[in-house]
């Protein structure tokens, strides 16, 4: 994602920590962006299902926002509204999927801005390698924006950011006992 300057590359941002907010930040890049007439690609990690909202506004953003959803639909949500990720075979084979897709996603030209929603979670659960995220981080094109999301991130990872935000959880609502929220929560 070039500067009128043409000169400043496009940067890797990480959003990570405990706090709500890292995939909602990641989402409001991407609107900004297609605001500045970019395009943005998107792939979603252990994501499955389709309860998410946000995918429905994304789809009135195409052809401006693709994206791609993989991680099993029983990793998508359990009883009561709350969330879990599962690691068994097929989120396994899901995370593998997803990985394969992120690559083609940064090496595409057509994308200025790339989120891969959930990668640093993918491998802090051991769905991924961290080798492999540390991969596309290098494979990225010198043009294009990278943002990675997901709690726990690495040393290597953050090493490899230029930006790198942590959500504090200061306060959250769950912990009181209120479940997971259509339209605010997923
Ligand atoms: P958001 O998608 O809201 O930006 P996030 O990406 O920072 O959040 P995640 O760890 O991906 O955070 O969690 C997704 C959503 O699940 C968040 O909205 C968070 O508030 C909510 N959440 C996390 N843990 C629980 C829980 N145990 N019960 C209910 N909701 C939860
Ligand atoms: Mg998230």
């Amino acid at each position: 994602m070039g500067t009128p300057d043409g000169k400043t590359p496009g940067m890797v941002h990480v959003y990570t920590g405990n706090g709500k907010g890292k995939t909602t930040a990641a989402l409001g890049l991407a609107l900004r962006a297609v605001g500045a007439g970019k395009r943005v690609g998107i792939v979603f990690f252990d994501k499955g299902g389709e309860r998410y909202s946000e995918r429905k506004a994304l789809d009135r953003l195409k052809p401006d926002v693709e994206y791609w959803v993989t991680g099993s639909v029983r990793a998508d949500f359990s009883e009561g509204g709350r969330f879990r990720f599962g690691n068994g075979t097929e989120d396994l084979a899901e995370a593998r999927r997803g990985l394969d897709l992120a690559g083609e996603t940064v090496a595409d030209p057509r994308f200025d801005l790339v989120i891969l929603d959930e990668a640093v979670t993918a491998v802090r659960i051991g769905l991924l390698g961290l080798e492999g995220i540390l991969a596309l981080i290098e494979k990225k094109r010198p043009e294009s924006e990278l943002v990675l999301t997901g709690r726990g991130a690495f040393p290597d990872i953050i090493g490899l950011a230029d930006l790198v935000s942590e959500i504090n959880d200061t306060k959250h609502y769950f912990r009181e006992g209120t479940p997971a929220r259509e339209g605010i929560d997923y």
